[in-house]
């Protein structure tokens, strides 16, 4: 057994420098980093987490590392060049990694950004970098090509749809993503009204979701971080007769408790979602998920059972499915969340994700 790696690991987990934990500025990142550690800590692994200052760690070991951060890379085009800012957060937080690797067994990367691709050949640690989202620019597709060519097996994702926007899919492990389902509460009575979770930003498509409402008349309660506030306005703008009310950024415990009184959640995004963390916050709390069948949602939908799968960017589509809920069974949704979407479950797959690559690196 001299080639199996112990069975505690020293995790390192370095965060997204786009803005603090908890904050919403890294969208599903944070969630899913915050369920990643918990779940390997209770493992008996030991973690630790880098991230910006005013980070929220759940009581788990950080360090905070500032800087000035990175542009979100979902906001260039596709030849946009890699930018470095002064005094730069990412390249800080990856100082820091640096420096003090030899304390860990492996690093995983949550950073959807150039440098951390870049300097893997550099460490002398291995570096597990968690890919969340599709193919953006030209730039990062090359960095994480010469990753995965160099030290295969070590880019995870979230979705076969995810992998399948990059030329080296079959070289992606898919880990599909899971929630701490204790925190959710299955709620079997929603009221009158559809909810829509997310960054409001663009590549999400809110409108849509905006104009359903104003088509069949249901109240729409948007819950999210306001991340781009031209688009808001402009939506305001275009649908001024809509009911819709903005409820603000939550946290996950009162995020689950409006969320649950919803008949359904509309997901409604323009590009290839990685995965979409809503999906499956919803189906815990019994909430059907009416999304396009486009991305990481369309293989977390079953069509018909879990919610309704809708023809992309299709208005009426979204009213059409939104009139067929009641042949939903909401009780349905939670057990889908259970049995796929747990913690445990996600633990497992990124665990032996991690000791195939502390194997590959003996
Ligand atoms: N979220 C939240 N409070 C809110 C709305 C959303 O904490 O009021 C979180 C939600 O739990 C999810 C994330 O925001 O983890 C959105 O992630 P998703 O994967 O759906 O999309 P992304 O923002 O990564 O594109």
């Amino acid at each position: 057994m001299t080639n199996e790696p112990s069975n505690s690991f020293r995790l390192l987990l370095v965060s997204s420098p786009i803005g603090p934990l908890g904050s919403g500025l890294g969208g599903g990142v944070e969630l899913t980093l915050r369920n990643i550690a918990m779940e390997m800590r209770r493992r008996g692994h030991t973690v630790k987490i880098v991230a910006t200052p005013g980070s929220n760690s759940w009581g788990m070991p950080l360090v905070e590392i500032d800087g000035t951060p990175q542009i979100s890379a979902q906001t260039q085009g596709r030849d946009a060049p890699t930018i470095m800012p002064a005094s730069s957060a990412l390249a800080n937080v990856w100082e820091y990694a640096r420096q003090v690797q030899g304390d860990y067994d492996l690093i995983l990367n949550f950073a959807y950004d150039w440098l951390p691709f870049y300097l893997t050949p550099f460490f002398h640690r291995p570096i597990a970098h968690l890919v969340s989202m599709g193919s953006l620019t030209e730039a990062m597709d090359q960095v994480i090509e010469k990753v995965v060519t160099e030290f295969p097996g070590t880019i995870g994702v979230h979705s076969q749809a995810q992998a399948a926007t990059f030329a080296f899919a079959d070289r992606c492990q898919c880990l599909g993503n899971g929630i701490q389902l204790s925190m959710y509460e299955f709620s079997a009575q929603p009221s009158p009204w559809i909810g829509w979770v997310g960054r409001i930003a663009p590549e999400k498509g809110l409108e849509d979701a905006v104009a359903a409402s104003e088509l069949t008349g249901i109240p729409l309660k948007i819950m999210g971080f306001l991340q781009a506030e031209g688009y808001w306005q402009r939506i305001l703008r275009d649908y001024p007769t809509a009911p819709i009310e903005y409820e603000g950024f939550l946290e996950t415990t009162e995020l689950q408790k409006r969320l649950g009184k919803c008949q359904a959640l509309l997901m409604t995004p323009r590009w290839v979602e990685a995965f979409g963390n809503v999906a499956i916050e919803a189906l815990a709390c019994g909430v059907p998920v009416i999304a396009y069948r486009r991305g990481g949602p369309a293989e977390i939908v079953e069509d018909g059972k879990t919610g309704f799968l809708v023809e992309p960017d299709s208005v009426e589509g979204l009213v059409e499915a939104i009139r067929k809920l009641p042949q939903i069974d909401r009780y349905a949704c939670r057990q889908r969340a259970e049995a796929e979407y747990s913690t445990t479950a996600m633990g497992d797959r990124v665990e032996q994700w991690f000791r195939d690559i502390l194997k590959w690196r003996k």
